[in-house]
């Protein structure tokens, strides 16, 4: 944030440092404008005001992971204020307040040793800094979360449109996406009680079971006519517990003033003008349009732009001529995306470009290969990347014309006269079998249906 080490994730500890980072004496800090542009894109697609002056404050408190004994951070004077996000909750769209949102600088990264890494038990901890020093952006909402799943929800969002806006990968496992979560249960005045605070949860799972826990434990505390104390907790997915890290000393004293080795930074209005005109499309939007020219449901228009490079893998499919919208969605978002799943890659390291996804979709709705071809000739191009139709005759996967189908039902009524007598009583059951032979034969290059059909018509006429 405010000096030029690069942000990595993965490097060996402490070979991302600098003496500003790492606090030496007399190092200067020089502010990011990248990072300021990036904070102002996130408060725009959060609807949120910007501030013309943001002022830089020291924020002081001792801890082994803050070389200089304070964190450079805003206060009075944060950069976005006063927006909003809307969340869509198995309750329907909720509306959630953004109180601020403000840029400070990470804090280096305590590793606990020993206990497998856990704070309570470990024999000791080093400190990494090479995470000390990289922008951090601290987004604070109002109490308008109802409900545990709607947390989770609410941090999905938010992620969503940051990786949507380019200001963050937001990916939990790497630490870029950390969430405090304050939690209480109100009195039946309708008032919020006490509050608590769960720190540090990496995983929205967890954001939404140590919530869960969190309301049990308060409300347990509540009917036994205790009070609750408001305190800092930790959230422990192996025991599923919440633990207290810490109480009393809550209300630190931080006495924050203005940074003297930084100007206050002014964000005047053609700025916001030209960042907000290269703001991207958000998901929300994106999610409307899509449903709206492509026919999509909302589930599936959910997944495509729940990660934006697969929408945009699947617009590239879905513009090709002759290509069903739907059906391009069903391969992109099942087949395709399986496929990425299981071998743990991302749409961008995939091999299978959009055309030839939309070629295959093509073979399939011009009948020339089957569905369960495809989903074969798929595998082998999702290794390769060729083209499907040079897989589909390599392989002789091509669907068998009706012609011949009819000759191959023929000899399986003829060869199985047994069964064929039965379904002709009327024994549904058996004509899987048959169509299970048609396939065999066919080396299930035939589609199911239409062997259905077949059979029917010359067992019953
Ligand atoms: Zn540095």
């Amino acid at each position: 944030m405010f000096c030029g080490c690069r942000v990595t994730y993965g490097e060996p500890p402490n070979t991302h440092t600098c003496p500003v980072c790492l606090g030496h004496p007399g190092a200067l800090p020089v502010t990011n404008e990248k990072a300021i542009e990036l904070g102002v894109m996130a408060g725009l697609a959060l609807n949120c005001e910007i501030a013309p002056r943001a002022v830089f404050a020291r924020k002081n408190y001792f801890y082994p992971d803050l070389p200089k004994g304070y964190q450079i951070s805003q206060y009075d004077a944060p950069i976005c204020t006063g927006g909003y996000l809307d969340v869509p909750t198995a309750e329907g769209m909720i509306r959630v307040g953004i109180t601020r949102l403000h840029l400070e600088e990470d804090a280096a990264k305590n590793v606990h040793v020993g206990e497998s890494g856990r704070m309570h038990g470990s024999v000791g901890s080093l400190v990494d800094f090479n995470r000390g020093g990289t922008p951090l952006m601290e987004i604070v909402t109002e109490p308008d979360i109802p409900s545990p799943e709607a947390a989770r929800a609410t941090a999905n969002q938010l992620k969503e449109i940051l990786r949507a806006i380019g200001v963050s990968e937001a990916d939990m496992e790497k630490g870029q996406l950390r969430c405090d979560a304050n939690v209480s249960i109100r009195n039946p005045d309708g008032s919020f009680g006490t509050k608590t605070e769960l720190k540090n949860m990496n995983s929205f799972r967890f954001v939404e079971r140590g919530l869960a826990r969190e309301l049990e434990r308060q409300r347990r505390i509540l009917v036994g006519g205790g009070r609750v104390e408001q305190t800092t907790l930790h959230y422990d997915p192996e025991d599923d517990e919440v633990h207290e890290l810490r109480s009393k000393e809550y209300a630190h004293d931080y006495r924050y003033f203005p940074e003297p080795d930084l100007l206050p930074v002014e964000i005047t209005p053609a700025w916001v003008r030209e960042i907000r005109s290269r703001l991207p499309e958000l998901p929300d939007e994106m999610r409307a349009r899509f449903m709206e020219q492509y026919g999509l449901s909302e589930y599936d228009a959910g997944v495509l732009v729940g990660d934006r490079d697969l929408a945009v893998f699947y617009e590239k499919v879905a513009a090709v001529s002759g290509i069903d919208p739907k059906q391009a969605s069903n391969w992109v978002t099942v087949e395709l995306r399986g496929r990425l799943n299981e071998a743990g890659i991302e749409i961008s390291e995939s091999r299978v470009s959009p055309e030839r996804m939309a070629d295959l979709i093509g073979l399939v709705g011009e009948g020339t290969i089957s569905r369960s071809a495809a989903k074969e000739v798929l595998d082998r191009i999702f290794e390769t990347g060729e083209s499907p139709s040079a897989v589909v005759e390599r392989e002789g996967l091509a669907a068998v014309g009706s012609g011949e189908l009819g000759g191959i039902v023929d000899e399986v009524i003829s060869s199985n006269p047994e069964e064929a007598e039965r379904v002709r009583e009327g024994d549904q059951k058996v004509i899987g079998f048959l169509i299970g032979q048609v396939m065999k034969a066919t080396r299930g290059n035939a589609d199911g249906g239409r062997v259905r059909e077949i059979l029917l018509e010359k067992l019953h006429t």
